[in-house]
């Protein structure tokens, strides 16, 4: 029977602010709108979490909200004065209560990837695509040379990483093929892609590209079978199963399902609800839904984490590296 794996998350929106005016957004939001979320909300997400037996905090944030005019006074008015140390201070709390960080920041300054990366299991940024498209003409971040450079720098150090496209922003097949084989270039040099998801683009109201076609799961299939035939067999093809038909992916190579959370909706398509895991378990009968950490079981392997997080992994993990299911998980804080 084929594997198809999951993490149970939780999903903790650091702040919407966003240097970024990516056509698709309807996570932004402008100054003067936008959030820095509270310590007392944060931990609450991250204690339902924790009792729903989630093992991952997902940090999400709009890239570089400091270089948009105005961040200074609104973090002052939070009660901050930087905000990668307060995301460090999150990163802790969700330590403490069991969660593993996993944390997508957009691209990162250097000192800045330094600071976060010990207290993460793993980390993300979404390539998208290595096409110029219309849809990117605000967003200076995700000209796709600055993105390659933040992987390749996260591959240098060793962090498991997740990455992917996003399909049906105005990219075409040859741009599809060209990013996946610039992954698989980036994986083959430095061994991190844990996976690459496959997000079809979903029109969402209010948003410039809301008039634009959605990706239907034929399209999206055929972009999984594609990714299958170029990436690496070891990297896993995600397929977030509340944006396609699990089991259609999962027949053409998809053998992730992603973060799936009971307590929190997909941030970035809050109007896409979650399948739960007994619905999912019942539709995909002829495969095998196994649980992982946010750190893919060959990293657990390998020991490529740090100590900060290493004794929460290794209470979590079975001998396979996967999510351990006899429930005796004890852990020490080890740094
Ligand atoms: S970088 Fe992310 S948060 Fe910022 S505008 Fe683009 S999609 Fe939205």
């Amino acid at each position: 029977m084929r594997v198809l794996t999951y993490s149970k998350n939780i999903f903790i929106p650091v702040t919407d602010l966003c240097r970024n005016r990516c056509g698709y957004c309807s996570f932004r939001r402008d100054l003067g709108r936008a959030r820095i979320i509270k310590r007392s909300q944060a931990q609450s997400l991250m204690e339902r979490g924790a009792k729903a037996g989630c093992t991952e905090a997902l940090f999400s944030m709009g890239e570089s909200p400091w270089e948009v005019p105005g961040f200074s006074k609104m973090a002052r008015d939070f009660g901050i004065s930087d905000l990668m140390e307060y995301l460090v201070e999150l990163c802790e709390a969700a330590l403490e209560m069991g969660l593993l960080p996993h944390t997508n920041a957009g691209v990162l300054r250097q000192d800045h990837l330094e600071l976060l990366a010990p207290y993460n299991a793993s980390m993300g940024l979404m390539l998208e695509t290595t096409a110029g498209v219309l849809a990117h003409a605000g967003s200076p971040g995700k000209a796709p040379e600055v993105r390659i450079d933040f992987m390749a720098r996260a591959g240098k150090m060793k962090i498991p990483f997740t990455t992917g496209l996003l399909i049906g922003i105005g990219e075409g097949w040859p741009y599809r093929l060209h990013s996946l084989k610039a992954l698989a270039d980036l994986h083959r040099t430095y061994g991190h892609l844990q996976e690459v998801i496959i997000q079809p683009f979903d029109p969402k109201p209010g948003t410039p590209m809301a008039g634009r076609p959605g990706v239907g799961d034929a399209e999206t299939a055929e972009v999984i079978r594609l990714a299958r035939s170029i990436l690496p067999v070891e990297v896993a093809i995600q397929s977030p199963p509340n944006l396609a038909d699990p089991e259609t992916m999962a027949r053409v190579g998809a053998n992730d399902l992603g973060g799936i959370s009971s307590i929190t909706p997909d941030g970035i398509n809050p109007d896409r609800p979650w399948p739960d895991i007994a619905q999912l378990k019942d539709q995909l009968k002829g495969y095998s839904l196994r649980e992982r950490l946010p750190i893919y079981p060959r990293y657990v392997l390998v020991g490529w984490y740090s100590r900060r997080v290493a004794g929460l992994i290794e209470a979590l993990a079975d001998e396979d590296g996967y999510k351990r299911t006899d429930g005796a998980v004890s852990w020490k804080r080890s740094g």
